[in-house]
């Protein structure tokens, strides 16, 4: 298949869910993740199906191609987790961050970003050890130490489901995660509307949008 045809399936299959989910949202984007293919296929990829919200998870890959794709109207994404050391080189470089996972890493993006930056509190409800993300009985304390850091905008929660989950775990996860963020925008903090989700990757994307998934990231279903 072509880069064409498959991102046609994915689009379908997405705007199928939003239609069928009792808990769906009004629209979901869909972030292409690059990080499998270089700079030549990642503009293949964007000239031959319209993708423009991409996601990247190392930061000289990241930088390198933006740089290599500076002609093409992209919005870049980071999704994956970044370390302290790191976020002065690429926080200033991208349109949305997935994965705030600790205060201490707030505080460094405070420091380095030039403005506010759209960041998602990524959560861990399914307590697995080996992800990352906040326990939802931490979510309060980080909400008010972030308060503080006006470089840090909320737009929303992200979240992950473990590898092994079945189906109905990998459901009730994406349900439990949307609840969270509703009541966090009923709250209506300022700096931290939490009107946006994102969940679902290439084996659970359908579940996540049905759940209420407002971005999924899509990497290998695109790729392989
Ligand atoms: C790689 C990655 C994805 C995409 O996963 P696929 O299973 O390839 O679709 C989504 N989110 C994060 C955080 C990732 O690191």
């Amino acid at each position: 298949m072509t880069f064409h045809d498959q991102a046609q399936l994915v689009k379908k299959e997405v705007a199928q869910a939003l239609t069928q989910g009792s808990q769906a949202a009004e629209k979901c984007d869909i972030i292409a993740v690059t990080k499998y293919v270089d700079a030549r296929t990642t503009r293949k990829l964007v000239e031959e199906t319209g993708f423009h919200h991409l996601g990247e998870n190392r930061v000289p890959q990241f930088l390198a191609k933006k740089e290599e794709l500076g002609d093409l109207s992209i919005r870049w994404h980071f999704i994956g987790s970044l370390q302290r050391r790191k976020v002065k080189d690429v926080i200033n470089q991208i349109d949305y961050f997935h994965a705030l996972d600790s205060i201490s890493l707030a505080r460094e993006i405070q420091k380095r970003a030039d403005q506010p930056i759209a960041c998602f509190l990524q959560v861990n409800l399914s307590r697995e050890e080996s992800k990352h993300g906040f326990f939802l009985e931490d979510v309060d304390q980080a909400l008010e130490e972030i308060a503080d850091l006006d470089k840090i905008r909320l737009i929303g929660l992200m979240t992950m489901a473990p590898a092994d989950a079945s189906p109905s775990e990998i459901e009730d996860l994406f349900s439990r995660t949307r609840v969270l963020q509703e009541a966090l925008a009923e709250r209506n903090i300022p700096g931290m509307p939490f009107t946006e989700l994102s969940m679902g990757m290439s084996s659970d994307y359908q579940l996540a949008v049905e759940q209420g998934a407002t971005f999924v990231r899509i990497g290998s279903l695109l790729f392989e």
